[in-house]
């Protein structure tokens, strides 16, 4: 399944892929991830664990996940600052309590990522 997702991930057209999907994922050992990056190809993020009632809560927690592994697809790692969008969250809980952004450090070494792809 995961070979199948990864060939789709070879876009032509395309720098990189985000799949969105309501389906839940695991990988390596965890019962679940929120999301999967592969380096400079894109990822994939599952919504089945983000549901709130409330709308703006579940975009919100969407948008995060999706940023967290676009910074992994950007060859980003996991950050120490629980504030930042690329620290590693495993539970809603780290997720509502990191903030949508990139603390400076990430952005520093986001902004190294896209020029080294000439993209700025
Ligand atoms: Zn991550
Ligand atoms: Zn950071």
């Amino acid at each position: 399944m995961l070979q199948k997702l990864r060939n789709c991930f070879e876009p032509s057209d395309a720098l990189f892929a985000v799949a969105i999907t309501p389906y839940d994922l695991y990988s390596n050992g965890l019962n679940f991830v929120f999301g999967i990056a592969y380096p400079f190809k894109g990822c994939i993020v599952s919504y089945a664990r983000l549901y709130s009632d409330n709308e703006e809560l579940f975009l919100s927690r969407v948008r995060k996940e999706v940023t967290h592994e676009m910074g992994h697809v950007f060859g980003l790692s996991h950050c120490p600052n629980p504030k930042c969008v690329m620290h590693f969250s495993n539970s809603l809980y780290d997720t509502d309590y990191k903030g949508e952004k990139f603390c400076s450090n990430c952005k520093k070494k986001l902004y190294l990522s896209m020029k080294e792809l000439g993209l700025i």
